[in-house]
C-alpha cells in the first residue's frame, strides 16, 4: 500500500522518556476536583451551581459555549481563578468527592441515532460538552458548522496518525476503543453531512487501520450512504499537522482519482467523546493521558477524571525521582507550562511530563553556531535562523510559521525560535 508524505523537512521523533502505549491504567478517582468553567477556546461558562451544592456525577455545573459537566459526585467547596502559563484567567470550581456515582460500573444502556437528524445529533454532542480534545478545546458545534454551511464534497478525516511518541494516549484510545472511534466518526459523518471518510494512520500502524476498517463494514448499514478508505501517511512529525496531513491526502487525492472536497479532521479522542454523548448520553467525564518524562518514576497511560490534579496524577505514577526542571502538559515538542501542580487535567490534555532537563529547547539561550539544522528540519521551507533574528521586526514569511516546533527541537544551541517566531504572527 502506497504511503503518502509531506515533501520537505521533519524528523522522526523518538523519546525514550514517554511511556508505553500499549496499554493503560484507570486512575484513582481525585478527592478533590478542579472543574474548569473556561475551557482552551470556548468562550465563558456561566456556573449554574454554587459553593455548598451538592452535585451528582455528570451533572451539568456550568452553561454556555461549551457545557460543563462534574466528573464526580461531591459537594463544591470552592470556586477559584488562576492564571496559566499563556497569561489567560481560568476559573473553575473545586468538588470534594463524595456521594453515590452514577454512571461509574453501572451497565450502560445504548441509544439508538440512526434516526436522529444532524441538527438533533449535534445538539446531544453540544449537550454533552464534547469539544475539539486533540487540540484547541474548540466547542464541536463551531467546528462542524464552519463547514457544513455550504454544498460542497467533503469528507471526514480520521487522524490516527502518530508521529509523536507523546500519542501514546492516543494511540491506546483507538486500542482499546476501536468500536467506539470507529462508531463515532459515523455519527460525526452524519452530523457534518459528510461524503466520504478518510482513516488516515501512519504507515506503522496499517494493522490498526484494517481493524477500523473491519469495524466500519460490521456497522455499516447495507448500501450505506458513506464510502470509506484507509490512507497510509508517513510517519516523521509533524505529519499529523493539519497542513502535513492535508498535502498527503491530497497527494492521494490527485493519484486516486478521488474528490475529498474541504477535510473536516477529526481525532480519536473527539470520536470516542461523540460516541459516549450519542450512544450513551454521557459527558466527558475522562480522558486518556500519556504522563511520563526523566522525573517520572512510572511512566504510563492513565484514564483520567477531567479535573483531576496535575500533581495527583504524577503522584499515581509513583511521584518523582528527584526535583523537575520542567512540568507541562502535551508534548514536549510544543507543550504547555504547568505553573501550579495544582492545575488540572482538561479535555485537551493528551500527555503531561516532567523531565530532569530542559531537553526540548527554549531554555539555554546560547549563539547560534549557523549549524542550518533548523532550516533542514522547516516542513514550509523556512529560515528559522535568519526569521528568529528579525523578531520585533515585520517579517512577512513568519506568518507561514504553524509552529510544529522542529527548529527548536534540533537546536543545539536551545535557542527559543519556534515560541518567538510562532508567537511573533500571533500564535500561541
Ligand atoms: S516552528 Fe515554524 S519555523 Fe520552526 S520548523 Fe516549524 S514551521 Fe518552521
Ligand atoms: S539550529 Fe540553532 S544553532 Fe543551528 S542555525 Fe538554526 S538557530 Fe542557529
Amino acid at each position: 500500500m502506497r504511503v503518502y508524505s509531506f515533501p520537505r523537512g521533519g524528523f522522526l521523533y523518538d523519546d525514550h522518556t514517554a511511556p508505553r502505549r500499549d496499554s493503560s491504567e484507570v486512575a484513582y478517582l481525585p478527592t478533590i476536583s478542579v472543574i474548569p468553567l473556561i475551557p482552551n477556546e470556548g468562550g465563558r461558562v456561566q456556573p449554574v451551581v454554587s459553593v455548598g451544592d451538592t452535585v451528582k456525577e455528570g451533572m451539568l455545573i456550568g452553561w454556555g459555549h461549551t457545557n460543563v459537566h462534574a466528573t464526580v459526585p461531591g459537594t463544591v467547596i470552592r470556586r477559584v481563578s488562576w492564571k496559566n502559563a499563556c497569561d489567560q484567567e481560568i476559573e473553575a470550581l473545586v468538588i470534594r468527592m463524595g456521594g453515590r456515582f452514577e454512571k461509574l460500573g453501572k451497565k450502560e444502556e445504548i441509544f439508538p441515532w440512526e434516526g436522529l437528524s444532524s441538527q438533533e445529533l449535534r445538539r446531544i454532542a453540544s449537550d454533552y460538552g464534547v469539544v475539539e480534545m486533540e487540540g484547541s478545546g474548540r466547542a464541536l458545534a463551531d467546528m462542524l458548522f464552519a463547514r457544513s454551511s455550504g454544498k460542497e464534497h467533503r469528507s471526514l478525516v480520521v487522524r490516527c496518525v502518530f508521529d509523536d511518541p507523546w500519542l501514546a494516549a492516543d494511540y491506546a484510545l483507538c486500542a482499546e476503543r476501536s468500536m467506539a472511534v470507529v462508531e463515532g466518526s459515523l455519527i460525526a459523518a452524519k452530523m457534518a453531512g459528510v461524503h466520504r471518510i478518510v482513516f488516515a494512520f501512519s504507515s506503522g500502524e496499517r494493522e490498526l487501520g484494517e481493524l477500523f476498517l473491519r469495524n466500519i463494514a460490521a456497522v455499516l448499514t447495507e448500501g450505506g450512504p458513506t464510502p470509506v478508505s484507509l490512507v497510509l501517511t508517513g510517519s516523521r512529525y509533524p505529519q499529523r499537522n493539519q497542513r502535513e496531513l492535508e498535502i498527503a491526502l491530497r497527494n492521494y487525492e490527485k493519484r486516486e482519482m478521488i474528490n475529498l472536497g474541504t477535510l473536516l479532521i477529526l481525532g480519536p479522542a473527539t470520536l470516542a467523546a461523540i460516541f459516549d454523548a450519542v450512544r450513551l448520553r454521557k459527558p466527558v467525564l475522562d480522558r486518556y493521558v500519556a504522563v511520563g518524562g526523566s522525573a517520572v518514576k512510572k511512566r504510563q497511560v492513565m484514564r483520567v477524571r477531567i479535573g483531576t490534579r496535575i500533581g495527583d496524577v504524577f503522584a499515581e505514577c509513583g511521584g518523582f525521582v528527584a526535583r523537575p526542571r520542567r512540568i507541562a502538559s502535551g508534548s514536549p515538542l510544543q507543550g504547555r507550562l504547568v505553573v501550579d501542580l495544582d492545575e488540572p487535567v482538561l479535555k485537551t490534555t493528551y500527555a503531561a511530563f516532567a523531565t530532569l532537563d530542559n531537553h526540548a529547547g527554549g531554555f539555554v539561550k546560547q549563539k547560534c553556531i549557523g549549524c542550518g539544522e533548523c532550516r533542514r528540519v522547516c516542513p514550509v521551507g523556512l529560515d528559522p535562523e535568519e526569521l528568529y533574528k528579525k523578531i520585533g521586526h515585520d517579517s512577512p514569511e513568519s506568518r507561514d510559521c504553524h509552529g510544529c516546533g522542529c527548529c527548536e527541537l534540533v537546536c543545539p544551541s536551545r535557542l527559543p525560535l519556534a515560541a518567538e517566531i510562532y508567537s511573533a504572527q500571533g500564535g500561541s
